[in-house]
């Protein structure tokens, strides 16, 4: 096996049918990898099967069949859990505890050496300064979802794992996790980004997976992802007037020498790239249950 962050393959899952004999297939032979050191987002449509792989790689839910290893070895191990950091989608913290209590009891927990000083500093590069005594019934989703981060990077984690991180942020605090996500990965730590955020993913992902019906239905690098086979864009001026037309690599030197013979002046010739949002939605389309 690779020596990667994450490797899953052929994982399968099915839930029980309420009232039905046939078991709901959740996830169906998903297989990929992240490599040390990469920023991997993980997309797909509502019920694609996103949070059920999560708590395959978190070992909270046990596969029907398929091998997953973090760092090389199984994901409940002790070992493994030491070095993971997790951001829940939606954390259920009780209200009466203050974001220092539970800076606390997680680092009892995971056994690190705890101080106030270096919560309060956690705290602070989370946006949270000054919030570290007030009860979480005081604090807003976004608050909270801050919190999660901190309780996340105490740790120091080789692997972030994050489940919808920025869902209920604001444009600015969506830029601080980013801003985050990304300082934690220039010191090494290897990050399994989930989100319905294209924008997000585009902006900090080295790769990604798409899911649809507990299947992968696209991957690759981003660029891999993001660019057309074949398609390539033409930007002209002719009479004054600006133009751009798409073709394909078998047209573009006829279609610029026609161009040419029309009298336009030809400003640029470049691949064409798709947005990430044309990719999912290709990818996806008519693979929903
Ligand atoms: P979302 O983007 O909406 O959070 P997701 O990609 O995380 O979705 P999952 O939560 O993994 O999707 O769910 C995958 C499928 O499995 C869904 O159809 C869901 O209804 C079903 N499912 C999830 N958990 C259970 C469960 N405990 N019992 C039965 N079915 C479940």
């Amino acid at each position: 096996m690779k020596d990667c962050a994450l490797s899953v393959e052929e994982l399968s899952k099915r839930y029980p049918r309420a009232g039905g004999f046939r078991r709901f297939p959740a996830l169906s032979g998903v297989s990929f990898e992240l490599d040390r050191g990469e920023i991997l987002g993980f997309l797909g449509p509502n019920g694609a099967g996103k949070t059920t792989t999560i708590k395959c790689i978190l070992g909270l839910l046990r596969p029907d069949s398929g091998v997953l290893a973090v760092f090389g070895s199984p994901p409940a191990s002790p070992a493994v859990r030491a070095r993971l950091g997790y951001v829940p989608e939606n954390p259920d913290y009780d209200d009466s505890f203050t974001p220092l209590e539970y800076l606390s009891v997680f680092a009892s927990m995971r056994g690190i050496r705890h101080s106030d000083e270096a919560s309060r500093a956690l705290l602070g590069r989370v946006g949270l300064s000054g919030w570290g005594g007030t009860r979480l019934r005081r604090l807003s989703k976004g608050m909270k979802q801050r919190l999660s981060l901190a309780l996340a990077l105490q740790s120091r984690p080789d692997l972030l794992v994050m489940d919808e991180p920025t869902g209920g942020l604001d444009p600015g605090a969506r830029k601080e996790f980013r801003d985050i996500i990304l300082e934690e990965n220039g010191r090494g730590a290897s990050i399994f980004l989930s989100s319905h955020i294209l924008s997000e993913v585009e902006t900090v992902c080295d790769r990604a997976v798409i899911l649809s019906s507990g299947r992968v239905v696209a991957s690759g690098s981003l660029d891999e992802l993001l660019r057309s086979e074949d398609l390539w864009r033409i930007a002209y001026t002719r009479g004054g007037t600006a133009g751009s037309e798409s073709v394909h690599r078998a047209g573009l030197q006829d279609r610029i020498d026609a161009l040419r013979a029309s009298g336009a002046e030809i400003e640029e010739v470049a691949r064409h790239f798709r947005s990430l949002e044309d990719v999912f939605l290709t990818a996806t389309e008519g693979a929903a249950r």
